[in-house]
This record gives C-alpha cells, structure tokens and sequence, in this order.
C-alpha cells in the first residue's frame, strides 16, 4: 500500500492550474485582471491602512469588518454575506457542504459550458458528478434544456457565470428567475463580471429562496488580495460559515480592501475606465477584419480566428502581447479570449494580432 492507493482516483486526471510565467515588459491580456494599477490616493490609503493591521493577533473570524463595508455596497445584509479567499473559496466551501451528497450519492453541480474551468475542476476534485448543458450557437443558455437537466439530474448546486467567462456575455436575467423558480438546489449567479455589464442578480437575493449571487473583488482591481463573497439567504449562509475554516481571509485584505472601499468613487471611476477599455478593445478588434468579434458585458473579448489560433497566439507570444488561447476542438475553436489593456496595451495587442492572423 501506498499513499496512491488512498488518493482519490479523480485527482490524478487533474490538470495543475499553471498561468503563464510572466516575464518582464510582457503584456499581459490573458487573466481578466484590471489593466489599470491603482491611483497614488488609493495607495497612500493602503500604507496607512497597513500600518494599523495587528498582526500578532488573529483577525475578526469572519471578516465582520468587510462584510459590513461590503453589505452596504451592495445593499445587502452583513449577515447575508460570507467571504472567500477569493471566490474560487467561495466555489470549494460550496462544494464542501454540499459534495459528499446524501444516501452515498456524491451530489451534482450544474453549469452550461463553456464556462469557468474551476465549476468543473473543484467539483471532480471532491468526487462530485458535474452536469454540463452547452450553450447555444450565441453562446446563450439553453432554457429548455437547462430546466429539464435541473428537473432530471436534480443537481445540490447550478452555477452560472453572469457575465460568463470565456465567452463575455451575460445571460438573460428572466431566465435565471425562472430556473430559479422551484428548483430544489442552490442557483448561484457567479457576478465576478457584473461590474462591468451594470447588471446584478443581487434582488433575487431574498430569505425563504436560494438564489445566491457570488461576488469577487479580482476583476476590479484587487487580484493580488484574494477576495470574493457569497451573498445569499441568512439560514442558507449560517451553514455555510460553519464549514468555512476559521481565519479564512487574512487581516491585510480585510484592512486594504476596507481602506479602498472607503472610497467608492475611484473605485466606480476604475470600474468605468475598464468598461471604456473593453470598447476600445472591441472596436479594434473589429477593425482587423475577418475576426469573429463576440459582444461583451465584461473585462475581456472573445474572438475566433479565421486561421489556426495556436498559431496566432504564438506569433503575439513572440511580439510580447500575452492573451488566453481556449483553441480546442468545439465551440470555442480556434478562439483567443484578450483581456482589455490600457488604450497603449490594446493598440500594441492589435498591431501583433494583425500581423499574426496574416
Ligand atoms: C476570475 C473568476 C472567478 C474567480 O475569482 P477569484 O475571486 O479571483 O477567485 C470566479 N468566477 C469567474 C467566472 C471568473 O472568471
């Protein structure tokens, strides 16, 4: 016996997520961040923040402080929030509470695909059955086929990126009602997008239903600081935060991230600066020609190649404009996802990609 023989079998088939090794000068359009670095106000707020943190004692549990700055942001209430070392946390103590099923069946998680890799990847982690119901030709969701999937399958969780990544559209928030309406599991709207679409699914938040709308702070501007949410129903949350493991977020993101919302209009102002960059970037990518161009609610625009996208990604590779190649036999073929630069960043991201589609 060994160690091999315990280890779930699934984990062996699991891809190691690995970014790309990010050298110097590179422009680097591949993982949704915010382009823009924060302002010297917002920095000199930070530093001060800092110098308050207690590091010799634990931080507030459950980052009370946050949540409560948090709450009003989003008009929600702080105990209608938890926090995650990222939303990506917030995935895994989903599927920590509700993984393992009942009655020795591992529960199912629902999503329609493409999506964000991690739904999958964290649930086969756990042994838990992913149900996966395709998008359609505009990459929209599939009404029918999702509610007869969530009928039949009766999935504990379905995820749905609103906006969606990779694909950068959000879907249709009449549908995710009506899914939403008597179905036995937890629907989640993962929203790590929505700043840029101007569109939330907080409202179907409410006690008694399990609409539950997850939030992170990544794509605005605070990567570097590991923070999402969930924000659901109160009874829904309270058993959630007893299989969050204590201390999860560290005191130095609760105290930056608080410093930073203290200010809201630089955030706003942030968040419509990468709007503005992402119709930048559009409108330049439509102008190389010969490009499928998908529309975009998000950070982020997806487009087909009209020739090999491997290749192409390579060819910008070379010329120092990093972007995502999604290129797989399927709906995304021969697809690049590019994240919007600066105005410099998404003129030096045209100019590589015109001549690497040639
Ligand atoms: C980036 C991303 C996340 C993860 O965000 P973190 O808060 O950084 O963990 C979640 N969902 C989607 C759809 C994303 O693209």
């Amino acid at each position: 016996m060994s160690w091999r023989d315990h280890l779930r079998e699934a984990v062996f088939g699991l891809e190691l997520y690995r970014p790309f090794e990010y050298t110097p000068g590179l422009v680097r359009l591949d993982a949704n961040e915010c382009s823009f670095p924060l302002e010297r106000e917002d920095r000199e707020l930070m530093a001060a923040a800092l110098g308050d943190v207690l590091v010799h004692r634990y931080p507030e549990v459950s980052g009370r402080p946050l949540r409560e700055a948090l709450a009003s942001r989003w008009g929600v209430s702080p105990d209608q929030i938890i926090l995650g070392n990222g939303s990506d946390e917030i995935i895994s103590i989903l599927y920590t509470a509700f993984g393992a099923g009942r009655d020795g069946r591992p529960a199912k998680a629902l999503f329609p695909t493409p999506t964000f890799g991690t739904f999958e990847a964290a649930a086969l982690a756990r042994g838990m059955a992913c149900v996966k119901v395709p998008l359609d030709g505009r990459f929209q969701l599939d009404e029918p086929a999702l509610a007869e999937a969530m009928r039949r399958e009766a999935p504990a969780l379905a995820l749905f990126a609103t906006p969606n990544n990779p694909t950068g559209n959000r879907f249709d928030s009449a549908v995710l009602g009506r899914l939403a309406e008597g179905f036995g599991g937890v629907l989640v709207a993962d929203e790590a997008y929505a700043d840029f679409s101007g569109r939330t699914e907080l409202p179907r938040v409410r006690e008694g239903a399990s609409f539950c709308v997850m939030k992170s702070l990544s794509k605005i501007g605070f990567a570097a600081l590991r923070l999402g949410a969930l924000v659901g129903p109160r009874d829904l949350i309270a058993q959630l935060d007893k299989v969050r493991l204590p201390y999860n977020v560290n005191a130095v993101s609760i105290a930056l991230a608080r410093a930073l919302l203290a200010s809201p209009a630089r955030l706003d102002a942030r968040i419509a600066r990468v709007r503005a960059a992402r119709e930048d970037l559009a409108a330049k990518l439509e102008a190389v020609g010969g490009l499928v161009v998908y529309p975009s609610d998000a950070n982020f625009v997806l487009v087909r190649t009209p020739v090999d996208a491997r290749g192409v990604y390579e060819r910008m590779l070379a010329k120092g404009v990093l972007v995502r190649n999604l290129s797989r036999p399927g709906p995304l073929e021969n697809c690049l996802r590019i994240t919007a630069g600066t105005e410099e960043e998404n003129d030096q991201c045209l100019e590589a990609l015109r001549a690497a589609v040639q």
